[in-house]
């Protein structure tokens, strides 16, 4: 259920706006109950409740006793989005169109079998990047996911899913770019880390990112670190920037100069996602190249033939090119996979995530759902 309400109905004092406590970490929501008269330890039950029994109506916190619940009711929201539609692919992917508080929509991707099972999650409405390839940057910006939404689409799936006590990852690889959403992003990895809530090892969440350098910096320093996805599909500072606009401000030579810097713990290495467009960049020279800037790197290459969609106007290579592509790369000593891409038939792989229906949209929305048609 979604709270609409964030103000209290029929308060005697003057209303007040009710806080939101799916968008408080685990010392936050015990001031705010503290603040509010109660004992900070019934946070770790409300954080029991919500993020591993999926519980999000007070009413249900049996453990809590009759007055608290009523006080929380009242005092207190804790929105959830509300999953709006939950289309399942051939392969077994699920796609869910989830509706936040304020009636803004995002998807969320299920996909199982990995062999892990795995949670394709947004972290914002649209986005900025602009890459010229993916359906969701035809949206454009409409805003950003706070940390409650980002983490409230785990708390969701793994409901839906029946894993909210089972092993899961989670990519952060659904609409948005998690960098330029970067505080809200970094919380609700917190959040969902919470031993009394879900405890999920960042070791089980991958950061996906178009490589924003100043971000990269920032999350050098977590200590909470996930596992680092680079989205870098170019070879060249020219080709790069005519696919990922940003490389205008953060240039090829600066990213993998942040990459090389970055932190990485034994085993680790960074992934660089290189999503194959024919004739563009999927040329045995651009395989050759790829390996040059990749040489002495803890990398890996996830190679994703392009996910066609009405207004990309790019093209999948044939599945030979790309096994030459990967074949270059192997030669050369680099680990490669090539992803395959699961719910095509449901638009849910890929660049392929844009929100219809909803009563609001901005003119970018607009634009992409025309492009989609
Ligand atoms: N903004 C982040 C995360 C979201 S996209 C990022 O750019 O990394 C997750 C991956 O899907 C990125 O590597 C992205 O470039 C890729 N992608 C986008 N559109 C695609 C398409 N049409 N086909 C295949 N992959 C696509």
């Amino acid at each position: 259920m979604i709270s609409r309400a964030h103000e209290a109905p029929q308060s005697k004092s003057p209303p007040q706006v009710r806080i939101d406590l799916a968008e408080l970490d685990l010392p936050e929501m015990e001031a705010a109950l503290v603040a509010h008269g109660q004992q900070a330890f019934h946070a770790r039950q409300i954080y029991r409740w919500v993020y591993r029994r999926g519980k999000s109506d007070f009413e249900q916190m049996t453990d809590l006793s009759r007055p608290l619940r009523a006080r929380l009711v009242d005092e207190f929201a804790l929105s959830t989005p509300a999953i709006r539609s939950d289309q399942r692919s051939i392969d077994g992917t699920r796609k869910f169109v989830l509706e936040l508080a304020d009636g803004r929509q995002i998807e969320s991707v299920f996909i199982p079998d990995t062999p892990s099972m795995t949670f394709c999650v947004s972290t914002q409405v649209g986005c900025a990047m602009s890459c010229g390839f993916c359906l969701t940057g035809k949206m454009g910006l409409v805003r950003n996911l706070t940390a409650g939404e980002i983490a409230g689409q785990v708390r969701v799936l793994a409901k839906a899913t029946d894993l909210l006590d089972k092993p899961f990852n989670i990519v952060l690889m659904g609409m948005g770019e998690p960098l330029h959403n970067y505080d809200p992003t970094m919380k609700a990895l917190r959040m969902l880390h919470q031993e009394h809530g879900l405890a999920i090892s960042p070791r089980r969440i991958t950061l996906s990112t178009v490589g924003i350098v100043p971000g990269l910096e920032r999350l050098a320093k977590e200590p909470l670190m996930p596992n680092l996805a680079i989205s870098l599909h170019a070879t060249t500072e020219e080709q790069r920037t005519a696919l990922v606009p940003p490389n205008r401000k953060y240039s090829l030579a600066s990213l993998l100069d942040a990459c090389r810097k970055f932190p990485l713990k034994k085993r680790a290495r960074i992934t660089f996602e290189y999503v194959m467009l024919e004739g563009v960049n999927d040329s045995p020279d651009d395989a050759r190249r790829l390996a040059r800037l990749l040489a002495g790197m803890k990398a890996k290459v996830n190679l994703i033939p392009l996910n066609p969609a009405p207004g990309i106007e790019y093209t999948r290579p044939s599945d030979e090119r790309v096994e030459r592509f990967a074949q270059i790369l192997a030669e050369r000593h680099l680990t490669v996979s090539v992803r395959k891409s699961r719910g095509r038939d449901i638009r849910a792989a890929c660049g392929q995530l844009i929100v219809e229906g909803g009563t609001k949209k901005s003119a970018g929305q607009q634009m992409a759902l025309l492009l989609r048609s």
